[in-house]
């Protein structure tokens, strides 16, 4: 610990690919992570004697910041991509919209509807940035566009599944950019197209701590940094010792990061949400695989879930394994009480609304083991208009501190591509504070498109 080095706050895929490339750049870093493991929301865990992913997680084939950076540390090469199939549960049935023509047959909406909606789509491709729209509120900007019947029978439920039932404060901006990565995965407007490394984002994780430590940096796992006093030298109080930094960078989220720095009245990352999303999450190992597709859109209330993602369809394509791994998410405002409920309550509540669309799942013979997962603080939801105030690396009344937190990441989806984009345009912005000295010739590093610069 020295006052020429970076420390980097948290271990996800923000801080590691942040600390990675500052020591590509010959910078000394040093690595805190709270929790006993790398890989943040998108590391793997322990279940049932196997590693898999704590959430599921995939890579599209527009993925490029990720795709490079994993051919760049060399964890490419189980890299696969397979069409996956999208199921659509509504009116008590599934219906299978993983292809155009089964698009232009799907009965949640009527003809006109479905031209409306794919006239949408399409209208969403040709909007080329999102000042024109931010300002719009997402609802009436979808009902005017794709009309309302195709928002109340589609979007609306969907909607309030993934936003815990607040969908007025959102901008068209979220849709406006959701839907334009989605078509992204699907190649030559055909069949939807996603991958995953062998060992899913964990690897390219533990890859990036390798070539940290091999750099020179250090990674400190079940550290968690207790405070930060900003400075020169900033300062990082951590099991009672105070560690003088250069600089400090923040990797976690805007109500984590405050607390860090002492900021109580939220002076820091003004622009930056107050709404967030947890995430509540229940996996199933099963004894067989309990639908075709990767992901279900469930368009009924009572299921209560934010859908179905099976993960065995992408990271196990020829089904050599003898289970499925099925996850039912719901994603929930970070203060909502279910994030503290027990684990059984849960479990009872999403396996009811499971069966709804599986009946015939009997928990007796097709379940092999189950886990709940939660986390507090998942997603930022940006607000209407909100993108013009989205701050960037630096606040000057906090001399010393790099906030690097997907909060600042806008218009784009949060994502493992955007968060690379993140880290890497914070990464320019230390280095260009540091001085010339610091920026090595010869790195090949473009710009991300992230909010507040
Ligand atoms: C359910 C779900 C599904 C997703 N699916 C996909 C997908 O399919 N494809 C995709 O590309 N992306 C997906 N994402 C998004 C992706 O997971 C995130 O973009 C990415 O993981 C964010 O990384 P991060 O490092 O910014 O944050 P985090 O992963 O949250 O990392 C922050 C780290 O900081 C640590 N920390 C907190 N406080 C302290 C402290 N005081 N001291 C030290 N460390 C601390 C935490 O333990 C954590 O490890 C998904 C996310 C979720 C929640």
């Amino acid at each position: 610990m020295s006052a020429d080095r970076i420390a980097v706050v948290g271990g996800g895929l923000t801080g590691l690919t942040l600390a990675y490339r500052l020591g590509r750049r010959g910078i000394g870093v040093d690595l805190y992570e709270a929790s006993d493991s790398l890989g943040g929301l998108a590391g793997d865990m322990e279940f049932d004697g196997a590693r898999v992913d704590r959430f599921y997680h995939v890579i599209l084939p527009t993925d490029d910041r990720v795709i490079g950076l994993a051919e760049e540390v060399g964890v490419d090469a189980d890299l696969r991509f397979v069409p996956t199939g999208v199921g659509f549960f509504h009116d008590g049935r599934m219906e299978s919209i993983s292809t155009i023509s089964e698009f232009l047959r799907f009965s949640l909406l009527s003809l006109p509807q479905r031209l409306r909606l794919g006239a949408f789509v399409a209208y969403c491709q040709r909007i080329s940035s999102w000042e024109k729209i931010d300002h719009k509120p997402l609802v009436g900007w979808v009902s005017k566009l794709a009309g309302r019947g195709v928002y109340e029978r589609m979007w609306q439920p969907l909607l309030r599944a993934k936003f815990d039932d607040g969908v007025d404060d959102l901008s068209a901006t979220w849709l406006w950019s959701r839907t334009r990565r989605m078509s992204g995965a699907r190649r030559n407007g055909s069949q939807e197209v996603c991958g995953a490394l062998a060992g899913g984002y964990q690897t390219l994780c533990d890859r990036l701590a390798e070539r940290i430590r091999e750099q020179g940096g250090t990674i400190n796992t079940s550290t968690p940094i207790d405070s930060v006093e900003p400075g020169e030298p900033a300062v990082v109080n951590v099991g009672g010792e105070a560690r003088s930094y250069r600089m400090v960078a923040l990797t976690v989220l805007p109500p984590v990061a405050r607390r860090l720095v002492g900021d109580a009245e939220g002076a820091a990352l003004q622009g930056t949400p107050n709404r967030y999303l947890g995430i509540v999450c229940v996996l199933l190992k099963t004894r067989r695989s309990m639908s075709p597709y990767y992901t279900i859109n469930i368009a009924d209330p009572e299921v209560g879930l934010t859908g179905i993602v099976e993960t065995t369809r992408v990271i196990d394509p020829d089904g050599e394994r003898d289970h499925a791994l099925v996850y039912l998410p719901k994603y929930v405002n970070s203060t909502n009480p279910i994030l503290d409920a027990p684990d059984e309550e849960i479990l009872e509540r999403f396996l009811t609304g499971f069966r709804r669309i599986f009946p015939d799942f009997d928990p007796e013979t097709d379940l092999i083991a189950h886990e709940v997962m939660r986390a507090r603080l998942a997603e930022p939801v940006h607000g209407i208009g909100a993108g013009a105030g989205v701050p960037g690396t630096f606040d000057e009344a906090f001399p010393g501190i790099a906030f690097a937190s997907t909060a600042q990441i806008f218009p784009t989806v949060v994502s493992g591509q955007a968060t690379i984009g993140l880290a890497d345009a914070v990464l320019e912005d230390i280095t260009a504070r540091l001085g010339s000295e610091a920026a090595v010739q010869g790195d090949d590093l473009v710009p991300a498109e992230v909010g507040g610069r």
